[in-house]
């Protein structure tokens, strides 16, 4: 179905709404519809900061956390325990697991998991870093939360042989979530507990 419309400006700006994930194209036109009721203002804002946004954004050295500085706040605070490092897939679920509140180590941020079927290899993600994070010395003990996903399971089984010659004691969070859940979609009671109930990872899946 091959829509008019009134003008091209409204149609570049519905294309650009319904390039979003989750975003139709009768969705992007109640948005941009919506924006275009607000003032200028109010729309220069919303512009800007997206603009802004791509543009700053950092990911910290450390860690890759999405960051205003060079460095994250987690990294950055002397409170928390340097010794333990948690292994998460993206920065949501540094989000969620820090909204557990049962956690007070550093994160280490893969950017995805492996997936041959995406194409996705173990040089596309923050693996080498972890690696080299822990052969610095000291890391104690790394925390595998991703998610159970097959895919989960080959990344913790990449890393584990990784890291396994290193002495640092690997660890995985419990599974009381269930199969394929990814971490942000757990609740925070859930989610916390099974990382206070975390078990010694083995090698086998
Ligand atoms: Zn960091």
């Amino acid at each position: 179905m091959n829509q008019q419309y009134p003008s091209i400006l409204l149609e570049k700006a519905v294309g650009e709404f319904s390039k979003l994930p989750g975003i139709g194209r009768k969705t992007a036109m109640r948005l941009v519809l919506h924006l275009l009721r607000q003032d200028t203002a109010t729309v220069e804002a919303f512009g800007n900061s997206i603009i802004t946004l791509k543009r700053e954004v950092k990911y910290c050295k450390v860690c890759h956390n999405i960051s205003d500085t060079e460095t994250c706040q987690i990294c950055a605070n002397p409170q928390r325990d340097a010794s333990t490092v948690c292994v998460v897939e993206n920065i949501r679920d540094v989000m969620a697991v820090e909204a557990t509140q049962q956690y007070r180590g550093l994160y280490h941020v893969l950017g995805g998991v492996i997936s041959p079927m995406d194409g996705v290899g173990p040089s596309d993600l923050q693996i080498e870093s972890l690696v080299q994070r822990v052969a610095e010395g000291g890391i104690k003990e790394v925390i595998l939360a991703l998610s159970t996903t097959m895919e989960g399971d080959t990344t913790n089984f990449y890393i584990y042989r990784k890291l396994d010659k290193l002495g640092v004691k690997l660890s995985v969070i419990a599974r009381g979530i269930s199969v394929g859940d990814e971490l942000e979609y757990a609740d925070e009671v859930t989610l916390g507990r099974s990382i206070v109930n975390r078990t010694l990872f083995t090698g086998t899946v």
